[in-house]
């Protein structure tokens, strides 16, 4: 093995997720950073990973099944997920168990195996001739091999994390390598890299891919790739990001920690900056070649009922709002907004007065809601707010069925006398045919994936509509609305081809819910609670954490919490409303508690979004323990929605972890949606972040965490609208290799062609 590799050399702290901790480095001579030569010839970079000297077909084949690495440029991107400065070197007697790595040099004194079983083990006696410490192994089917390989009395370098057994220090385990085969302090930090166990057991190690990939960068040093850097030269200059090769070799063998974090900080700005390209591109495409119906004026129908139908004052942020889209929609573009506003900042009037301005230029408008309960309470809420006004509004579910669904609904549709068609999924099924549709509203986005919303922008009309004399099929102004408040790092990466709107206000004379911490054990004192609420005539619901609908001990949780809750209060009526009942059923419970027939409803997450009962003031959570603070806050949003003081119980078991402890705590301390967003992605990390699965735009980053690296997310935002200013056309040369590397990004990760 060569010398100018890291592996053979030294230690300490590591880089979690490459963002370097702590470091000692001495500076060193690095042999590698001064070989950012001039290419002779380029290596071939798609060539078989078993082609590569020690990898052979038997460990390609392993390399490809488990780590995806076919290639020699997979596994030039096969980062280590942490470095190790192997810089210094400690004494025996310095060792503690609080160490996290140690290295020492010395001599085995003498092997010994003690222990019976699945309890042997192999101690080799160890000492740098000032003390003495065990180096253990565990695997009996190894002992022989480690006896053969290192000799009695030979000088070692022993590298490791401390342990401690029976008051002696032993290190695990080690890594050995000879003493005179290792250059002291020819380098500091050395790669680790994530393996599977059937790695493992197939003799691959993080130390075997930190061999590959030394002799990758060996033979690069010789022939450089000719990979074009996707980042071209003046932004790299502008930016004072580092090229693309010295980058790629800073992340497996830095020079120094600060080569390491500017190679971390050019492949994440390069991860981030294409996917904000692709996103941005497509967005302005779709806005070239896409127009939008024009909706020139705003009517009859919306200035009567902002006249004489809204019973309150919109808020400034709606009013603004409302200016926006109506910009959109008479743009002559197509309107792709998405519109964000915390549980409870009136997003559904909104909705509904944008469909007005939709009616008044001649149009059909359509609301599409995740769940049927939430289809079902936007059409009471419209009849209601709309009143006598000659507005034909529709609901479509899959439980409306027969004649009723195609005389009325369906034929009315299609004749364009349904004005507004508000409904589930069953909405996109293609039975549903619109005359005009000029503008779709989809409620609480995130359940909606992308490929659905793409659905409902291809629709066209059967009969293509008429404007100035034209018959011209377009695709309707979209607005999404989501309650689920995303942070905004996330949201310019999730829906980054949307503009968007936030309502920031919340109606006046709320006041604030206060959210509260009980244990289990206290039911006493919350049901007190719950009955000098509902003295005071308020409602109150209860929710229990059915997260598969068909498990049987969730179900049996929200039984059981129905029958406590019969037993503790005999004279109140309890509604009951799980997603496993009949829908005509499910209906009856909730109409019962809406109309105030019933004081307490006992449900699961069936509720969690949307439902507006304001009367209710109570929100009790079981198993709070269970539920990820997105859910959490939305389910609290069912309350405060009326001028009471309103409560938010969170019941959890005594024992939880220090992560919900936390989680409970942030969600006592605040109701702002967009701080408890925050937490969450910081918590869990995008990947998990509530919705963002279904929305199938998970993106799958690498490197760049956009819990962290939410500046870099602005950053490259920035910079990718600039360039698309720049050079619309994708056509200036200096750009083609980084128009090239969007275009070969595209085909392995999102068509952004096929979704408008
Ligand atoms: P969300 O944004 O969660 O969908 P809703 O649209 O359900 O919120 O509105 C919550 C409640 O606030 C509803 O009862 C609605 O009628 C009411 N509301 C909406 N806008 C206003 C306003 N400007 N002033 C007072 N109440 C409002
Ligand atoms: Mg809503």
């Amino acid at each position: 093995m060569s010398s100018c590799r890291g592996s053979r050399n030294f230690y300490y702290l590591c880089n979690a997720n490459h963002e370097t901790i702590s470091l000692q480095l001495s500076s060193f001579n690095y042999k590698l950073s001064s070989t950012y030569r001039t290419p002779k010839k380029a290596i071939d970079l798609s060539t078989p990973i078993t082609y590569l000297p020690g990898v052979g077909p038997q460990r390609a084949k392993l390399l490809e099944s488990e780590l995806n690495i076919i290639t020699f440029r997979d596994l030039l991107y096969y980062f280590p997920y942490k470095h190790i400065d192997r810089s210094r070197l400690y004494y025996v007697h310095e060792l503690t168990p609080e160490m996290p790595f140690v290295q020492v040099k010395g001599e085995i004194l003498s092997f010994e195996e003690e222990g019976q079983g699945r309890k042997r083990r192999l101690i080799a006696h160890f000492t740098d001739g000032m003390g003495l410490i065990d180096l253990v192994w565990f695997q009996a089917g190894t002992f022989r091999w480690i006896k053969k390989s290192y000799l009695i009395g030979k000088q070692y370098i022993v590298f490791g994390r401390p342990g401690v057994f029976k008051d002696r220090i032993n290190i695990p385990h080690p890594d050995i390598d000879s003493a005179d085969s290792l250059q002291l302090g020819t380098m500091g930090l050395q790669p680790y890299y994530n393996t599977t166990e059937r790695m493992k057991k197939g003799g691959l190690n993080s130390r075997s891919i930190e061999r590959f990939t030394g002799t990758l960068f060996e033979r690069l040093s010789a022939l450089p790739l000719n990979d074009p850097d996707p980042l071209p030269a003046a932004l790299r200059q502008q930016l004072n990001l580092i090229p693309l090769w010295q980058s790629l070799h800073d992340l497996h063998y830095p020079p120094s920690a600060e080569a390491l974090r500017r190679a971390t900080y050019r492949q994440k700005f390069e991860e981030l900056f294409f996917i904000q390209l692709g996103l941005l591109r497509f967005a302005r495409l779709r806005q070239q070649q896409v127009s939008g119906y024009v909706f020139a004026h705003v009517g009859e129908r919306f200035n009567t009922f902002y006249r004489d139908y809204l019973p309150f004052e919109l808020t400034n942020a709606q009013k603004r709002v409302i200016r926006e889209m109506r910009h959109d929609m008479g743009s002559g573009k197509q309107m792709n907004r998405l519109l964000q506003g915390d549980v409870g900042s009136g997003k559904t009037l909104v909705a509904l007065m944008t469909m007005l301005i939709a009616l008044d230029n001649g149009y059909q408008a359509c609301l599409m809601a995740p769940t049927e309960i939430l289809a079902e309470q936007h059409y009471a809420t419209f009849k209601e707010f709309l009143g006598d006004m000659p507005v034909r509004v529709e609901l479509l579910t899959g439980s409306v069925k027969g004649k009723r669904r195609r005389e009325p609904i369906l034929k009315g549709t299609r004749a364009g006398e349904v004005d507004i068609l508000i409904g589930t999924h069953a909405v996109l099924e293609d039975t549903v045919a619109f005359n005009r549709l000029g503008l779709v509203v989809i409620d609480e986005q995130h359940r909606f994936g992308v490929a659905q919303r793409a659905k409902l922008w291809k629709r066209p009309a059967p009969n293509p509509s008429c404007q100035g004399g034209e018959a011209v099929e377009r695709p309707p102004h979209v607005l999404v609305m989501t309650a689920t408040p995303i942070p905004r790092t996330l949201a310019m990466t999730l829906y980054g081809d949307l503009d968007v709107s936030v309502i920031d206000e919340l109606p006046p004379g709320r006041k604030p819910i206060e959210t509260r911490h009980f244990w289990e054990e206290r039911t006493e004192s919350l049901y007190r609670g719950i009955r000098t609420e509902i003295s005071k005539g308020r409602q109150v619901y209860v929710v229990y954490p059915l997260i598969k609908e068909s498990e049987k001990m969730d179900i049996q949780d929200l039984e059981n919490g129905y029958a406590d809750l019969c037993h503790a209060f005999p004279d109140l009526r309890i509604s009951k409303v799980h997603g496993q009942m009949k829908s005509a059923e499910k209906d009856d419970e909730m109409d019962r508690f809406v109309r105030g027939e019933t004081q307490i409803l006992v449900a699961t997450t069936v509720i969690e979004v949307g439902v507006n009962v304001p009367n209710a003031s109570v929100m009790v959570i079981q198993n709070a323990e269970r539920f990820g603070l997105a859910q959490l806050h939305q389910l609290r949003g069912r309350v405060g929605r009326g001028a009471e003081q309103s409560y938010c119980i969170l019941v959890t078991k005594y024992q939880i972890s220090p992560e919900t402890k936390k989680r409970i705590e942030i969600m006592c301390e605040t109701n702002d949606g967009f701080e408890i967003a925050e937490a969450d992605l910081k918590f869990r990390g995008p990947g998990d972040l509530e919705g963002t699965q279904q929305s199938g735009m998970a993106f799958d980053l690498h490197i760049a965490n956009l819990a962290r690296d939410g500046q870099l997310v602005q950053l490259a935002r920035d910079t990718a609208n600039h360039i698309l200013d720049e050079d619309p056309q994708q056509c200036k040369p200096e750009y083609a290799s980084m128009w090239q590397h969007l275009r070969d990004l595209g085909k392995s990760a999102i068509d952004w062609s096929n979704i408008s």
